[in-house]
């Protein structure tokens, strides 16, 4: 089965071909590590993590390797560094541990590779390395402690984000600063005053700019050229468009990425769910409020990856009602998994059309068919073998208490039935067996 992208690129769909012979590399712009997540940041957690799923399904005889980053330096971690009184490492070290904790309850599986800034600024592959080839190449310059790079030298330049020079000076926040060049100009390097972190470089003491992190990071763990670049919609411009310049240029022409994926906005009332607006629902203030892992990862996939989300308590009650109806049906049934439906495996790789997807395990559920809705739930990742796994040790517990009855030990029965009340577990015995639900 072809896989079919959009790539934001080409603005079309086109047909997916891995560059490598026995690799397929994704990597996807992680989080800058000073906040908690909240559920807009995490679909383009889940939306790639079900890419990388389809991947792997896709091309069993390749491996597929992913990265996504922690941005670990940055001017809003220093100032929430400060304002707490505490090292940087530990605020960048609290928040990574929350992300990944946020994203695994989300069913997002840990990235094969995740690079942290701060380890790749030094060394032969790292961002200093990278801005000295730049600087050499003569697209970029040194000024007054900084180095930008310099978008005249670079023709391309607008071509993923669609935009004119012109157009991007006037409408983006682009820093006037004397130094630059041009104004469209960004920065590679800035210095660092003594009390803040920085790395000894040609330019003086400072630390990256952003977009250069994940171009050296990119480089040292994938490659040049890498298969699939993620994010979000707004990192197309300006970070994606300065990602691909830098390293087009540092590469020798090599392009940064054969498609570029960019997941649509959620939103929020009427507006993207940002933490400057404050319209932000945290992942784990609604898992604490009770959501499960599961019906947020659904509710996310509810919509096209490419389309607008509105979040609202109305998607999550049907999620939930919707999940628990055929998790229902998957746990009373001893059928095993099967094959991942053609319709399914075709939604997905059709644009990883999920809506349709989702059309496809309601049609399986009304024929019964447990063994495929089984399958389909798993490709979505949702039902994970890690949090099955207790789920799995009920299910034994359930079944010890069926064969106790059977045998007509029913003291025993009792004791499992009222241990695992004490887990918060209720049975239901019923003409098709017993199942189970927490209460
Ligand atoms: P940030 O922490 O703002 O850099 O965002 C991390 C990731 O989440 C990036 O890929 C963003 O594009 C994405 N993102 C941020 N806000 C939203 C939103 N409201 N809807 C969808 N994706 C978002
Ligand atoms: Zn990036």
């Amino acid at each position: 089965m072809s896989l079919r992208l959009y790539n934001t690129l080409t603005r079309r769909k086109e047909d997916f071909t891995p560059r490598e012979p026995g690799r397929v590399t994704m990597y996807v712009c992680g989080p800058t590590v000073y906040n908690r997540a909240h559920i807009g940041n995490a679909r383009p957690a889940v939306v790639f993590d079900v890419l990388r799923r389809l991947l792997r399904h896709t091309y069993p005889e390749r491996q597929v390797v992913y990265a996504r980053n922690i941005t670990d330096i940055d001017d809003k971690i220093i100032a929430k560094a400060e304002a707490e009184g505490v090292p940087i490492g530990e605020v960048t070290a609290r928040y990574a541990d929350h992300y990944r904790a946020d994203m695994a309850a989300l069913g997002v599986e840990a990235p094969d590779i995740e690079p942290h800034a701060t380890a790749f600024v030094e060394g032969a592959d790292g961002m200093v390395a990278m801005i000295g080839e730049l600087i050499a190449r003569g697209v970029a310059y040194a000024a007054q402690g900084h180095v930008l790079f310099d978008v005249a030298a670079f023709p391309e330049y607008g071509r993923l984000s669609g935009r004119r020079l012109d157009e991007m000076i006037a409408g983006a926040r682009v820093e006037v600063a004397p130094y630059k060049r041009g104004a469209a100009d960004f920065v590679l390097w800035k210095p660092s005053a003594d009390d803040q972190p920085g790395w000894e470089s040609p330019w003086g003491r400072g630390r990256p700019g952003w977009h250069i992190e994940c171009s050296a990071m990119i480089r040292a763990v994938l490659g040049e050229t890498i298969d699939i670049h993620g994010g979000g919609l707004d990192l197309i411009f300006p970070h994606h468009e300065n990602e691909l310049a830098q390293s087009a240029c540092a590469n020798h022409g090599a392009p940064l990425a054969q498609v570029w994926m960019h997941n649509g906005f959620l939103s929020m009332g009427t507006e993207k769910m940002s933490k400057s607006l404050g319209n932000v629902a945290l992942v784990g203030d609604l898992l604490a409020a009770g959501w499960s892992g599961e019906v947020l990862r659904l509710a996310l996939l509810s919509a096209h990856y490419r389309q607008p989300l509105e979040w609202t308590e109305t998607l999550l009650e049907q999620t939930k009602a919707t999940l628990d109806r055929w998790q229902g049906f998957v746990r009373r049934s001893e059928d095993d998994e099967a094959a991942v439906p053609e319709r399914v495996i075709a939604a997905l790789a059709d644009d990883l059309n999920t809506p349709a997807v989702v059309a496809a395990i309601a049609r399986l559920s009304r024929l019964g068919d447990i063994g495929g809705m089984r399958a389909a739930l798993a490709m979505l990742g949702l039902l994970e073998p890690t949090r099955a796994a207790p789920d799995a040790g009920i299910d034994d517990l359930v079944g010890a208490r069926t064969a106790a009855r059977a045998r007509k030990d029913f003291a025993e029965s009792d004791r499992i039935r009222d241990d695992l009340a004490a887990q918060g577990i209720v049975l239901e015995d019923g003409p098709q067996g017993t199942s189970w639900r927490r209460a």
